[in-house]
């Protein structure tokens, strides 16, 4: 399978590439996009790439199979519907879209035109989460009372540009990171949640947009979900905790794109270290993709799980600047 990328992006670089030969060999990357020129060709010569191209159409007419767009978040939806309408498989970053709307339209686009579109949620894609999955669904910790989220990161220095003062690009930690704590959840419980609560700050990182959030969201089954996103947490150890009738799990770092952490699950038997598969989470991310364009099974997290995703987030942006209880508008 050829790939080409829509964005001369850092996630690209440190991830998807790498991830991009290690499912489909060395020549899986041929074209990369660039609004400037000069990046696109410097980009490709790092990383091996054939063609640096500043110009969508460009990549489009070029032999590809799929694209990965890893632009900033304002430019995925009509970079999306440019490549849904060249007939190319898609694997689009989180945020989808900057409007659960627009996200719709693309997940609807993909699917009439019979082309697989997937959303790149890593996390449900860690041997750590698949293990807790496996776990609640064993019902070793009964019925699930409450989830708390641990999500309070700082964000490393070569990644504090638009994130941080370009609401316009789809910034802040919203957007950014609740997407993500959105998809987690979902993916454990098999719920969608139903309203939420909010609180959001900036503590000077964010200029224009928040860099915290925090909130609770209500789920179908009476599961009460707490969050907190950060990017000014320098020491805070990351964490996702699932509490039931029966049992407790109490993952810790596992919000993270490595395959670490430690899960240890803890019921009236005592407490006891859940094992996990520690391979790399955008490989299996990308593997799945690439069997679903086989016709084999489903991506990870395919476009509803997006679309869903970012309407959580949307709810939680509203719910902090409103004040106000939200429900979660999935778009019909
Ligand atoms: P980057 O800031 O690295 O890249 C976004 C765009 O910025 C690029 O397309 C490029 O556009 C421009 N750019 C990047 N680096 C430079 C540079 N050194 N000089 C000039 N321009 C540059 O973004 P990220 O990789 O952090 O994020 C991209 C997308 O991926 C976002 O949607 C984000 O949410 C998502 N993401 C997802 C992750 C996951 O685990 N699923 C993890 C990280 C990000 P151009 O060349 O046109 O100027």
């Amino acid at each position: 399978m050829k790939w080409g990328l829509i964005g001369a992006s850092t996630i690209a670089a440190e991830r998807m590439i790498e991830a991009f030969r290690a499912v489909s060999g060395g020549g899986a990357v041929t074209h990369v996009l660039s609004s400037s020129p000069e990046r696109a060709e410097s980009y490709a010569a790092e990383h091996g790439i054939a063609h640096g191209v500043s110009d969508l159409e460009a990549l489009l007419v070029g032999d590809i199979d799929a694209v990965y767009i890893s632009t900033t978040n304002e430019k995925h939806f009509s970079q999306a519907m440019a490549a849904i309408a060249a007939g190319k498989h898609v694997l689009c970053e989180k945020p989808l879209a900057m409007t659960v709307a627009d996200a719709v339209t693309m997940v609807r686009a993909a699917e009439k035109a019979g082309l697989v579109f997937a959303t790149n949620h890593h996390l449900r894609n860690a041997g750590s989460h698949l293990a807790i999955r496996e776990a609640v669904r064993d019902g070793r910790v009964g019925d699930v009372l409450s989830v708390r989220v641990f999500h309070a990161v700082y964000l490393p220095p070569h990644l504090q540009g638009w994130r941080l003062d370009k609401p316009e690009a789809g910034g802040g930690v919203i957007a950014d990171i609740v997407v993500h704590d959105a998809d987690t959840v979902r993916f454990h419980l098999g719920e969608d949640p139903v309203d939420v609560v909010a609180m959001a700050s900036s503590a000077g990182m964010g200029k224009g947009v928040e860099d915290s959030a925090m909130s609770v969201w209500s789920m179908p089954s009476g599961a009460m979900v707490q969050t907190h996103e950060s990017f000014t947490h320098r020491f805070a150890r990351s964490g996702f905790q699932i509490h039931g009738t029966r049992g407790s799990i109490v993952a810790t770092d596992v919000m993270t794109q490595g395959a670490v952490g430690e899960i240890v699950l803890t019921t009236e038997t005592g407490a006891e270290v859940l094992p996990y598969d520690t391979h790399d989470l955008y490989w299996r991310s990308v593997g799945l993709f690439c069997d679903a364009v086989a016709g084999q099974g489903r991506p990870a997290a395919d476009g509803v799980d997006g679309v869903k995703s970012l309407a959580v987030a949307a709810a939680v942006a509203k719910a902090a600047e409103t004040g106000r209880r939200v429900a979660v508008d999935y778009g019909g």
